[in-house]
């Protein structure tokens, strides 16, 4: 299955891709986890990133498309893909379809993760990941288990993501929100688009994602 996630930040686009990756045994593609990545070995890609990271803005679509061409290309997105986080622009979209056409490996459905946008800001700011396999967690919604331990690799040191920090929350927001109407509408057009209801607990988003793909298996 060829999957792409789509939601506002902190709508659980990451939380969810643990588990279908878990379930689909499909290779999860996260242009922000790129980002980080690239950011953390302080690459080129990374340096470049970070300007635009750091104040909330999206990195330019040619650098984005660039890495996500890359990725894609690689066998083992042959079996499917998970998508999260990219496009978030109309161009990307196209450049994504462009891709995907090339490639011959186009999109199945895309699950859009519907939050109040409200309730985000709260997501955002309690987020923490681990530092050695990235599951991602929230202080009072997803706490580990076990204080201190990460469930899935038993890992005992997390980070909070620089651009959680509340002045940057709001501009990811507000640039976010603004592209995400035409997005939804460009993947309603093209009968692709599948949404579920987010604001319900994390096993229960799950459940409903489950159901769009069984449907999209079919
Ligand atoms: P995204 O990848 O869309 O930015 P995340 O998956 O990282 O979002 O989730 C943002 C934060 O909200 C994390 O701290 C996560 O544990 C928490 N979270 C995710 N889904 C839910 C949910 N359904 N209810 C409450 N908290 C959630
Ligand atoms: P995310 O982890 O998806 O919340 O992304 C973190 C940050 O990385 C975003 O706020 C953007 O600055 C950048 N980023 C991630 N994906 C994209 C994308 N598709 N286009 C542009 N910038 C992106």
């Amino acid at each position: 299955m060829n999957l792409m996630l789509m939601g506002l930040p902190g709508a659980g686009k990451g939380t969810q891709a643990e588990k279908i990756v878990d379930a689909y045994h499909i290779p999860h593609i996260s242009t922000g986890d790129m980002f980080r990545a690239a950011m953390a070995d302080q690459t080129e890609l990374g340096v470049k990133a970070k300007s635009f990271i750091d104040k909330g803005e999206l990195v330019p679509d040619d650098v984005t498309n660039g890495i996500v061409e890359e990725r894609l290309a690689q066998a083992d997105t042959n079996v499917g893909y998970l998508l999260d986080g990219f496009p978030r622009t109309l161009d990307q979209a196209d450049a994504l379809a462009a891709i995907t056409d090339k490639l011959n490996k186009p999109l199945d459905g895309v699950i859009n993760i519907d939050v109040d946008p409200e309730i985000l800001a709260d997501r955002l700011s309690g987020r923490f990941i681990c530092k050695n396999c990235g599951a991602t967690y929230h202080k009072l919604y997803h706490p580990t288990k076990v204080e201190g331990t990460c469930d899935r690799c038993g890992e005992h040191v997390f980070f909070q993501r620089e651009d959680d920090k509340p002045e940057t929350v709001k501009n990811r927001l507000k640039v976010n929100i603004e592209m995400n109407t035409p997005l939804l509408d460009y993947y309603e057009k093209r009968n692709l688009l599948y949404t579920v209801d987010g604001n319900q607990e994390i096993d229960d988003v799950f459940s409903a994602v489950q159901k769009v793909l069984d449907t999209i298996k079919d």
